[in-house]
């Protein structure tokens, strides 16, 4: 039976995060938030493991590294360091709209769009207002509803696939945001064209609809919605990319939201001054002018994510369908035993349990070397 769970900070027993003496204490709803759990470092398990060669497929990054005219750009920029960049990214934002059809008013950046994620919910959430989103789904939905007091309405996907029906069902008069992850992190799925039209021609006009497209130069399927020519119609779409997943600049820290000028007005106000550096502006502008690289990057990984998944599959694991730069399959027993002894093979993986899908592991697609490596250290480790 599906269930929707409401993560409710009334459901949980209120507690007061005490900083030093216990006379200062912190926002009431940092009770009921975790940390962010990345991906381990490389240095950190080469010390901790003494092994001299570890690969990390871990983080979604680019394995191809980024485009050289990036790197040139950045190293030409730093010449510049000492001063305050350009608040709204203008060069990018001009070159941004004429590659996306998009006006540059309708384009805003974010230091990653995980910084977006948090103005959005920054900007538009009351205390008990409520979210809809997909379980499993991107954990940093969640994270920064919970931290402005809102609640977490939870969805499960089916077979890892958001259920758009029930998550319509599940708006209520309460309800200000619903994040739609297309292609779903962590489980590598979309969702149908048409599937997805109707739903955001379904949500009412006071609901923002945000479909995070952090994936989106990675989709190789034809049954994928092309949202950007539905912002005029829908004031209430707003639509996540990033330059840190297929362009390799996850380091440099910038994303970008196509929106409606008015809602981008809004997240203007409570975003820092200065929340995309220099060096991220110059680098997602000089790879704007590397379509090869991009090109390259998305062939190589489609041919990856298929030779590793089918040989998933010969080995009996159940692969979900991925349109990424990441799969997440089925283990026996727990995703985290499963991801440690990988680790003690120097191979770096996520275990589903810190995303929301327990029993699983998602490794990032690497190099076919690394891929190698990864598939062949797994044979050892799944009992
Ligand atoms: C990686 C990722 C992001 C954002 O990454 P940034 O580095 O902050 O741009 C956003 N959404 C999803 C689903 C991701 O996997």
């Amino acid at each position: 039976m599906l269930t929707i769970v409401k993560q409710a900070l009334a459901l949980v027993k209120p507690e007061v995060s005490s900083v030093g003496t216990g006379s200062i204490s912190a926002r009431g709803s940092l009770a009921h938030v975790g940390r962010y759990v990345p991906g381990k470092p490389i240095e950190e398990v080469q010390r901790k493991l003494g092994l001299s060669s570890v690969i990390k497929l871990a983080s979604n990054e680019n394995a191809y590294g980024c485009s050289p005219k990036a790197m040139a750009a950045v190293a030409e920029e730093m010449a510049r360091a000492a001063l305050y960049p350009e608040s709204s990214s203008p060069a990018l934002a001009q070159k941004l709209s004429a590659k996306l059809g998009v006006r540059e008013d309708q384009l805003l950046f974010g230091n990653g769009s995980d910084e977006i994620i948090g103005l959005l919910t920054r900007a538009f959430l009351e205390a008990g207002d409520e979210v809809v989103m997909a379980d499993p789904t991107f954990t940093r939905y969640e994270q920064n509803v919970v931290i402005e007091g809102g609640v977490a309405v939870k969805v499960p996907c089916r077979d890892g696939v958001h259920d758009l029906d029930a998550m319509l069902g599940a708006i209520t008069a309460r309800t200000k945001l619903v994040f739609v992850c297309n292609p779903n992190n962590p489980t590598g799925t979309t969702v149908g064209k048409d599937a997805l039209r109707h739903f955001i021609e379904q949500v009412p006009d006071g609901v923002m609809v945000v479909v995070d497209e952090a994936y989106y130069e990675y989709v190789t399927s034809d049954d994928y919605l092309q949202t950007l020519p539905l912002l005029d119609a829908h004031p209430n779409l707003v639509v996540l990319r990033t330059f840190s997943k297929i362009y390799g600049l996850a380091g440099l820290r910038i994303g970008y939201a196509a929106l409606h000028p008015d809602v981008a007005s809004v997240l203007h106000k409570v975003r820092g001054p200065f929340n995309t550096s220099r060096l991220a502006q110059v680098a997602a502008l000089a790879s704007l002018d590397d379509p090869d690289f991009v090109a390259m990057c998305r062939e190589q990984n489609a041919k990856e994510r298929d030779r590793v998944a089918r040989a998933l599959s010969d080995m009996g694991l159940r692969v979900y369908p991925s349109q990424t730069n990441f799969l997440l399959f089925e283990v026996p027993g727990s995703g985290a035993a499963v991801a440690e002894r990988l680790l003690r093979q120097g191979v770096i993986v996520r275990a589903g349990e810190g995303l929301g899908a327990p029993g699983t592991v998602r490794v990032s697609l690497g190099t076919p070397e690394e891929n190698d490596a990864f598939l062949r250290a797994l044979t050892h480790s799944i009992e």
